[in-house]
């Protein structure tokens, strides 16, 4: 069985639904992921790498990862810490705004809970997932101990994902964004980059600026995303380009790379080529889009993509 694991945050999503009624769910980039690899390739073993507090919600969370068929053994539980949590809400013209109250959340201290046995039992690992939020949410002193683990992993034959997330509020500034992203471009064997993620702190614009940009840090395997517009790959020394089909009503694009990167890495695990596993990808993208919410409800992705 191939084993896969994703290392984040997992947040409490709070939805307003009606006037003083408020839907809870849970999300959160690698999450997503996670769950869509899961639902449609159940033959792969995809484990959460996080901390959560010991509180009702967190606890709630936990159970969900299990009912998620997600592996539990690397989820630790913080003694005083909570989980985070951001409200999302869409004003008359459909514009979304987040609130988070993240800055204490558990996942933040995730490094203290890595010790070598687990690192031992992680070296069996196919691929490790960590993306541009992974790391901006590790406390800036632990970040050094990350790329260590990151590294011994890597030595081990885990081959190692980036998906380069940019939130800007969660950086200092963009230079320290920057030199974080560099690392993990410099240290992954394969990436899962969105255009947009990258304009600002890189100045590219287009897939093809992302794509050389990306193949200055000899990375592999590279897939370019750029919503509606063909994804690019690079792979084997081969460039291909890959024509989406927009989708007219789109719903909510929350999370619509995040379902392609599950899908695709699920894909690729199982030993689809770079061109099925991407045109099951953005299938499964195609779908999330047309529904409100990071997740949507079970069946619509295996659906569109069996
Ligand atoms: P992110 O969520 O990381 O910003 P993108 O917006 O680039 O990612 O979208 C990821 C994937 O979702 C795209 O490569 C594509 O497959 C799919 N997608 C996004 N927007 C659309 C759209 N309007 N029509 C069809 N597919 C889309």
């Amino acid at each position: 069985m191939k084993k896969i694991c994703f290392m984040g945050e997992c947040m409490v999503e709070l939805r307003p639904v009606e006037p003083q009624k408020l839907n809870q769910s849970f999300a959160g980039d690698v999450y997503n992921s996670a769950v869509y690899l899961t639902r449609c390739f159940a033959h792969v073993s995809a484990a959460m790498l996080t901390a959560v507090g010991s509180d009702r919600l967190s606890n709630e969370m936990v159970t969900r990862f299990k009912q998620d068929d997600l592996d539990t053994s690397y989820v630790f539980q913080h003694q005083t810490r909570s989980t985070g949590l951001y409200l999302i809400e869409t004003d008359e013209t459909g514009e979304r705004s987040f609130t988070y109250w993240r800055s204490e959340s558990a996942a933040k201290q995730i490094m203290s809970f890595i010790t070598q046995a687990q690192i031992d039992s992680l070296s069996d690992l196919d691929q490790f997932v960590f993306s541009g939020i992974s790391i901006a949410i590790i406390e800036a002193g632990d970040r050094e101990a990350f790329w260590q683990f990151l590294n011994t992993l890597k030595s081990k034959g885990v081959q190692i994902v980036f998906d380069p997330n940019y939130r800007a509020r969660l950086w200092k500034n963009e230079s320290e964004a920057v030199i974080n992203f560099d690392r993990a471009f410099e240290l992954c064997d394969v990436t899962l980059a969105g255009v947009e993620d990258l304009t600002s702190l890189y100045g590219v614009h287009t897939s093809e600026e992302v794509l050389s940009l990306c193949q200055k840090h000899d990375i592999g395997e590279i897939i370019v995303k750029d919503g509606p517009s063909s994804v690019i790959s690079w792979f084997d020394n081969e460039c291909l380009e890959h024509a989406i089909t927009p989708v007219t009503n789109v719903v909510d694009t929350t999370s619509a790379g995040d379902a392609f990167n599950g899908v695709y890495l699920g894909a690729r695990l199982s030993g689809s080529t770079i061109s099925d596993a991407i045109s099951l990808a953005a299938k499964a993208a195609g779908i999330v889009i047309q529904h409100p919410g990071a997740i949507v409800p079970k069946g619509l992705v295996e659906k569109a993509i069996s």
